[in-house]
């Protein structure tokens, strides 16, 4: 089977990639290639962010590697957290040492008063193939829980209940996660335009 670097350190993003590429592709993470850098990403787009990673990685080691970026964009904060979701309680000047969860709670107090809870996750993803970049994105759209649920996945997935169900992606299976997430369909739209 070809194999295929993910430029990524998040171990539940490295899990989810495998099991939506597996029997495809098989994916390696960057400790096989002694990569413990913190790669930047300082884009103000997901796609910027995702090609900026890719790009690192094939710059150092000529390897065939695709990298993601995810925004969470909520409709009733104009598209935010968007591009700063990993930093969303931090850039509003809340200083904690538990960042996902402290990022969950500030999305709650933003939302504590609104009844409008659409929102999206975006991916974008970034592939480097023999130096040919290739790039492309999967969206999948729900609303915002009233108060976290679920233990499974990681990230804002305790909050987001994608449409159609009734459970966040923390409490569904991870098959169905794998199935409709917006990582799942930014690489399957990748499959899409090039059979890898
Ligand atoms: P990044 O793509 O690693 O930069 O992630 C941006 C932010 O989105 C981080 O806060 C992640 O925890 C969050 N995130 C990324 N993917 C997911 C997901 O599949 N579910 C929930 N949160 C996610």
């Amino acid at each position: 089977m070809k194999t295929l670097y993910f430029a990524t350190h998040n171990a539940h993003k490295l899990a989810e990639a495998r099991a939506i590429l597996s029997g495809t592709v098989e994916v390696l993470d960057l400790s096989r290639l002694g990569c413990y850098d913190e790669i930047p990403e300082t884009s103000l787009t997901l796609d910027g962010n995702a090609q900026q990673k890719a790009q690192y990685v094939w710059e150092r080691y000529h390897v065939n590697c695709f990298a993601d970026d995810t925004g969470l964009e909520v409709e009733a904060l104009g598209g935010a957290p968007g591009v700063f979701t990993a930093r969303y309680a931090a850039k509003a000047g809340i200083i904690a040492d538990d960042g996902p969860a402290a990022n969950r709670r500030h999305l709650l107090d933003e939302l504590r008063e609104v009844g409008n809870r659409k929102a999206r996750f975006r991916t974008a993803v970034a592939l480097i193939r023999d130096g040919e970049l290739l790039t492309c994105e999967g969206v999948v759209e729900g609303t915002i829980a009233l108060r976290e649920m679920g233990d499974g996945g990681f990230g804002y997935d305790s909050l987001f209940i994608p449409d159609g169900y009734q459970q966040t992606f923390a409490q569904l299976p991870p098959q169905v996660k794998n199935t409709i997430s917006h990582r799942a369909r930014a690489l399957q739209n990748l499959l899409k335009i090039m059979p890898l």
